[in-house]
């Protein structure tokens, strides 16, 4: 595909992201004392690198001062230790939030992103580091197609066996090199098997991540049959609800043969998946 193709592609795809973030995304981050600060944030499309060449004009841009250069590596925000992650996002309407962890993965990954692309819809994935450095082509389409990108550690460790340090370095490493294959540092982190610890919410904060659990479990990492993974996203689909799947780490074809079942059917029960905006 020729570059302004691709061009063209993501802006009729940030174009659909700014629509839905005029549908109510603007409060998605919750978070006590940020939540007023969010909720009048203009909604903002997620750029890719290739944000960084040029200056996309979406509407959504405009509240965002552009500059003539490439604009400046943004630090991360430090944010408020929680004490907590976050479960669900805000019940604006039937919105609900998809996420995909362990991944990239060559095997599985392409089928959940061209199923995702069929129907138009965004996703977050919370990306190991070692798989990012093997599958950096899939990141960079994960930032083509307007998907968000969190970091959920280099190993996929237990983070309460390991050392401030050691947990230190498996989540840098992974911001690190997420932003140099997305185009930008990740704001969410995950923890491995929801296993959170003080040092992990402290961490976090200070590489500006946001601690996103889930509220869903399909199961899918138990391989427990596509009907069951069906049936637990149909039966668990409510507004603000936050579905976790996976792209990776073993056999994921039933994530993959699912999800083509449970997604139209979401969406048909008028639900809008949404991500999180970038903030300002
Ligand atoms: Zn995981």
């Amino acid at each position: 595909m020729q570059k302004d193709q691709l061009f063209t592609r993501r802006r009729m795809l940030l174009a659909g992201a700014a629509v839905l973030g005029a549908a109510g995304t603007a409060g998605l981050v919750v978070a006590g004392g940020e939540e007023e600060a969010v909720r009048t944030a203009a909604p903002a499309p997620v750029p890719g690198p290739q944000a960084r060449q040029a200056p996309l004009r979406s509407s959504a841009f405009r509240l965002r001062p552009l500059t003539g250069g490439a604009p400046a590596r943004p630090a991360p925000r430090r944010l408020k230790v929680r004490t907590e992650p976050i479960f669900r996002i805000p019940e604006h309407g039937r919105q609900m939030m998809l996420t995909f962890d362990d991944g990239p993965n060559p095997d599985y990954t392409p089928h959940i992103l061209d199923t995702l692309a069929k129907h138009d819809v965004r996703a977050m994935f919370f990306l190991c580091g070692e798989c990012v450095e093997v599958n950096q082509h899939l990141v960079a389409r994960m930032a083509e197609e307007g998907h968000v990108v969190g970091n959920h550690t280099w190993t996929h460790p237990l983070l309460t066996t390991l050392d401030r340090s050691e947990i230190k370095s498996e989540m840098e490493r992974t911001s690190h090199i997420i932003e140099k294959t997305y185009g930008e540092l990740p704001q969410w982190f995950r923890a491995p098997y929801g296993a959170w610890n003080r040092a992990a919410f402290q961490l976090g904060a200070e590489m500006g991540m946001e601690p996103m659990a889930w509220t869903i479990d399909t199961t899918d990492w138990d391989t427990p049959g596509t009907d069951v993974i069906i049936d637990r996203v149909e039966s668990g689909a409510a507004p603000g609800v936050v579905i976790l799947s996976h792209d990776a780490g073993g056999d994921r074809s039933q994530t993959v043969e699912a999800i083509q079942e449970w997604l139209p059917y979401l969406l048909d029960s008028g639900y809008h998946l949404t991500v999180p905006n970038r903030r300002l």
